[in-house]
């Protein structure tokens, strides 16, 4: 396919550019206030050392936005390392003290690919997880296709009954959008059976599991309108087939990425910040499960972006809508040109940013 084709060739390109990075580079943890299904908890996010996505690794070149294998190894890594990195950056946070705690673990792709992280590794880190009374929830992120009933046995063996939620990257509900411009490689069947597995797990097995769809808001080749519509639609889409939680990622521009050459071209602009709100307030109005708006790159030169003087406020207003899950009332003057640009982008099927035209 065209876009495989066009993708690894920015990728063979990024990789030899790329600056070696020991796995201990590759890891991070923060700790933060975040909605957990039990109402908002202190959570430990960490980036487990891997080396990268496989899908981003093989011969289809990965994402169209995503770069996170640039930030990995691309070499495997020994268990012992990883326990190593892991052990270490959980010691740095306060966790005994708190009553309930969440852990999100990301491995820059899918946790449950044993070639990302091996399964002693992973182990041994659901193990000491398990052990802390206080962690209620485990949240991972999966590409569907690792999503299988032999590795969910595996985990729940470890984990008893906590509650463990696999995160994917659906992106978009529309094949067409996923396949051709997103490079994403899995169909919405795809989805739809892992989504089926963790709900059969739940029934059948008693586990304590539940899904999450990531939904990418504006892929290359998507006008303003389209990218909201499309996204609203994921989150229909989404509640009918029983996911549990939705987290919207509007576009940033990640270096060395297909969207990074459109971007610069000048035929690709990250979504208006408006545009997300548009989008979260219409989903919490009318979709019952809770929605998550990522708020990374929000305000910056490569992210989402409305004017100077409302960028820093809204992005303060998402954060803390995130654990409320209430709507953003806001305005600014900025907002008549974004409603301007979504109505000639619908008129005049552009994709690129239409600039000086009359408001109304
Ligand atoms: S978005 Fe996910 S599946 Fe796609 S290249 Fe990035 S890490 Fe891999
Ligand atoms: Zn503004």
């Amino acid at each position: 396919m065209e876009i495989e084709k066009l993708t690894k060739e920015i990728r063979n390109r990024a990789f030899e550019k790329k600056k070696d990075k020991t796995p201990e580079q590759v890891a991070a943890s923060w700790y933060n206030d975040d909605l957990t299904y039990n109402g908002v908890s202190k959570t430990l996010f960490m980036i487990l050392p891997t080396p990268g996505c496989s899908w981003a690794l093989g011969d289809s070149g990965g994402c169209t936005m995503c770069s996170y294998v640039s930030d990995c190894t691309l070499e495997p890594i020994d268990d012992d390392k990883i326990i190593e990195i892991f052990n270490n950056h959980l010691s740095r946070f306060p966790i005994a003290e708190e009553d309930k705690i969440s852990v999100k673990l990301f491995a820059s792709g899918s946790f449950l690919n044993p070639y990302e992280l091996p399964k002693t590794a992973r182990d041994y880190i659901l193990k000491k997880l398990a052990e802390m009374d206080n962690v209620c929830e485990i949240i991972v992120e999966s590409r569907p296709e690792y999503v299988n009933e032999k590795v969910l046995d595996e985990i729940f063996e470890i984990i008893g009954d906590k509650l463990f939620e696999v995160s994917m990257g659906l992106e978009t509900y529309n094949d067409e959008t996923r396949l051709n411009k997103i490079n994403k490689g899995f169909t919405a069947k795809d989805f739809e059976d892992a989504v089926h597995l963790i709900q059969k797990m739940r029934d059948e097995k008693d586990y304590d599991i539940k899904s999450k769809a990531y939904v990418f808001v504006k892929p290359i080749l998507l006008n303003e309108k389209e990218a909201i519509d499309e996204a609203i639609e994921t989150a229909y889409y989404c509640e009918e087939l029983g996911v549990d939680r939705l987290s919207f990622c509007p576009a940033t521009i990640h270096a060395q990425t297909l969207i990074e050459r459109l971007w610069r071209q000048g035929a690709y602009n990250p979504p208006w910040i408006w545009s997300a709100i548009e989008i979260i307030n219409t989903v919490r109005e009318n979709v019952k499960i809770p929605a998550l708006l990522d708020t990374s790159g929000f305000g910056s030169r490569r992210g989402p972006y409305n004017c100077k003087k409302c960028n820093k406020t809204l992005k303060n207003m998402i954060i803390d809508s995130n654990l409320t899950q209430s709507l953003i009332e806001y305005d600014c003057e900025c907002k008549k040109q974004w409603k301007a640009e979504v109505i000639a982008s619908d008129m005049n099927k552009s994709k690129t940013p239409v600039k000086h035209i009359p408001l109304y």
